[in-house]
């Protein structure tokens, strides 16, 4: 009986940690850096963390996106684009869609921390 008991609790205990290590595999890598991407080349990469508030113009083609960094966080307050649904979208969030501005080719997205490894 006691046997049956000690086996029980071992495969509980094994149940219960490799779950728990099933979900640090699975666990998305949370940084807090952000880069913003135009036409497929990144123009800036912001450690929101570390990012005083700021605004950037950022231009294509004679037409301007203006983005705010306040508080470490960012997002699109001003565009000249058709739809403006950049500027809809409000502030960047991890769990949430990057922003995009698809007339201006701009984007705003959060990078994994293995890519910010990657690129030094
Ligand atoms: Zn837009």
């Amino acid at each position: 009986m006691k046997r049956i008991k000690i086996l029980l609790i071992t495969a509980a205990a094994i149940f219960v940690l490799s779950l728990a290590f099933c979900f640090w595999i699975i666990r998305p890598a949370q940084t807090n850096t952000v880069e913003i991407v135009q036409d497929g080349t990144t123009l800036y990469r912001f450690d929101l963390n570390n990012t005083e508030n700021q605004q950037i113009e950022i231009s294509y083609n004679g037409k301007v996106n203006t983005v705010l960094i306040e508080n470490g966080k960012i997002c699109i307050t001003n565009a000249d684009c058709p739809d403006n649904t950049c500027v809809h979208m409000g502030w960047l969030t991890a769990e949430g869609l990057p922003i995009v501005c698809l007339p201006n080719r701009l984007v705003i997205q959060y990078i994994q921390s293995g890519e910010a490894d990657a690129a030094g």
